[in-house]
């Protein structure tokens, strides 16, 4: 079912490259994916590039808080963590690819701790696992508390800077794939352009002439206007794949997570999370009135999948007109929030909220993106050369929403695969070609509009009437070109990108499931939609294509070999 719509950028516009460099593989970004990858292609390939758009550490990976999943504890099997994950993803989860993310996990959790990680142990020096929504036991584990990603992030950039070989660029944003054909004339990746804020050679636009690209650029929770992620998610990875020609899948699967603090109605762009760990540790939701809504509206009550929490949320919003719902957390005491979520104890008291003694105010926000640059289960794209890892891909783990603390492990597994792969089939060194593709550029003044309407017309709630009004907004903004060629616009450019493809799926699919809640079509069409919508874009068109798929949902239907729970 191909859907036209307005014409993007082909290419984004930019100067000509003033240098050049060269490296066998190019990985962009430097969270948990990319500096996974980095670390273990190494011992593989002769000279690995890591490029990224800020400072090493300035992704998603260092504000996770809750933890990583794996079944490492007493009991626990990858069994029970594959069901829990079928089941968050409502029938859209590839089950290969989850069988791979449960049973590696394990093996990968501990190849973090020998790299240095420091998790949290009990008194008795296990590994302290905790719960989070959609889990049915005790498979988190976490580090400084609540500051898992940051100390991931830590081990993993001391990891890599311990690592001569492996180069580094910092601020530097990659702008768009360079294209070339090999001897058979198949097209694939040449390199890539880079912005860098440099010093001396390499300062402004250059190109950088390589193998492969491994793109572990995160997610896009910069398209709506309140989010958790930090202010580098603007979804360029997935952008610069679609412009290069590589499919994009499951967009319309964005996760908002439910227990975002609320700092007020004009409050814009990252905002602080209320970890699902701390309603793991017995914190509940009530309304003004104190009713405990979560009760009878699912079986694990606070705990349910995020999706159920953040439409019970919205919907006592909505019923009660209040803009945000309140998390009880007061009983926990000083001593447990201190040890245990220093630093969202400290965060809320910084905005005014003292969680030991006030109930903090809370509402959804943007937080996760399941769908991404479409994969194999090793990483491939289907462009030649272009492999993805993390929240920047759709390897199909998450499915309509991803299981909480599932996606820090996505990149470590996917990214460990890539590197057992990716040397035995670097091929020859492909020369760019002409860019034929059209260049283009969106002002950045189109941004607020754009995260605005996405909020209010294709968030939590969606319905034809708010995404066509979206689609009607976003196409205007196709026509705003840059007067200045800057990194706003490169941003900008890329978030509509994103925004009109997201749009665009999440008009096709009329039906609820997971993360993707349409007041119009309120049932699961298991008829009419399992399966995908892929995305590509051919010269800055862009198309969407129904990809049918097996169902993996064993709450409503057989799932080979998944026992029932
Ligand atoms: C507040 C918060 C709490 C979370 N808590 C948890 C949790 O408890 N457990 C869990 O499993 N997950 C959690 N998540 C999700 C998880 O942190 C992310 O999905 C995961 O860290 C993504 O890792 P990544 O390596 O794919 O991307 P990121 O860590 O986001 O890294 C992306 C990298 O790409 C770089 N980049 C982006 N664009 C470009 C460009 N154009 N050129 C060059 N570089 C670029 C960025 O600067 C960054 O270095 C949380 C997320 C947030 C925001």
């Amino acid at each position: 079912m191909p859907q036209d719509q307005q014409s993007l950028p082909g290419r984004l516009a930019a100067p000509s490259p003033g240098w050049t460099t060269r490296a066998d593989v190019v990985i962009v970004g430097s969270g948990i994916a990319g500096l996974t990858a980095a670390l273990r292609l190494r011992e593989h390939v002769d000279k690995v590039l890591v490029v990224t758009k800020d400072v090493l550490a300035a992704g998603s990976t260092q504000w996770a808080q809750g933890g990583i999943a794996a079944a490492l504890g007493d009991g626990d099997t990858p069994e029970e963590h594959e069901l829990d994950t079928l089941v968050a993803g409502a029938g859209a989860c590839d089950l290969d690819a989850v069988r791979i993310l449960v049973n590696e996990g394990p093996e990968a959790v501990r190849e973090l701790i020998a790299l240095g990680t420091n998790f949290d142990h009990t008194a008795d020096g296990e590994l302290s696992l905790t719960r989070e929504g959609g889990h049915h036991r005790d498979r988190i584990a976490h580090a400084g508390g609540d500051a898992t990603g940051a100390e991931i992030q830590r081990a993993l950039i001391a990891a890599v800077q311990a690592a001569p070989d492996i180069e580094v660029i910092q601020h530097a944003l990659a702008v768009d794939l360079l294209l070339g054909e090999d001897a058979s004339g198949t097209t694939g990746v040449a390199g890539l352009t880079l912005h860098v804020i440099g010093e001396g050679e390499r300062d402004g636009v250059g190109a950088v002439v390589c193998r492969a690209v491994v793109l572990a650029s995160g997610g896009f929770g910069q398209v709506f206007s309140q989010t958790t992620n930090p202010a580098v998610s603007t979804g360029d990875g997935m952008a610069l794949a679609l412009r290069a020609g590589a499919s994009v899948r499951d967009l319309e699967f964005v996760q908002f997570h439910p227990t975002v603090m609320y700092l007020g109605p004009d409050s814009r762009g990252q905002q602080p999370l209320i970890s699902e760990a701390v309603r793991g540790e017995g914190a509940f939701l009530v309304d003004d009135d104190g009713n405990r809504f979560m009760q009878g509206v699912h079986e694990l009550a606070d705990l349910a999948p995020r999706d159920v929490v953040a439409k019970a949320i919205m919907k006592r919003m909505l019923d009660t007109g209040r803009a945000h719902m309140w998390l009880d957390a007061r009983h926990l005491g000083a001593e447990f929030w201190e040890r245990r979520f220093p630093t969202i104890l400290a965060t809320a008291r910084s905005h005014g909220v003292d969680p030991v003694v006030d109930l903090i105010p809370v509402a959804p926000a943007c937080h996760y993106v399941s769908g991404g640059v479409r994969t194999d289960l090793d990483g491939r794209s289907d462009l030649p050369g272009l492999y993805a890892s993390g929240e920047v891909a759709c390897s199909g783990v998450h499915g309509a929403n991803r299981l909480a603390s599932n996606s820090l492990l996505d990149g470590l597994v996917f990214s460990r695969r890539i590197a057992t792969v990716l040397p035995g089939e670097l091929g020859e060194w492909r020369e760019p070609s002409r860019d034929d593709r059209t260049p283009g550029l969106i002002a950045g003044g189109a941004r607020k509009e754009l995260q605005e309407t996405m909020t209010s017309r294709a968030g939590v709630l969606r319905s034809a009437t708010g995404l066509t009004a979206a689609a009607d907004v976003l196409a205007g903004e196709a026509g705003q070109t840059a007067t200045a060629v800057d990194q706003e616009s490169w941003e900008t450019s890329n978030l509509l990108t994103i925004a009109t493809a997201l749009t665009m799926t999440a008009r096709l699919r009329q039906e609820t499931r997971g993360s993707h809640w349409r007041e119009d079509f309120a049932e699961r069409d298991d008829d009419l939609y399992a399966g995908h919508f892929d995305v590509r874009m051919d010269d800055g068109r862009v198309t969407a294509d129904f990809v049918p798929s097996p169902q993996t949902d064993p709450s409503v239907g057989p799932v080979a070999g998944v026992a029932a729970p």
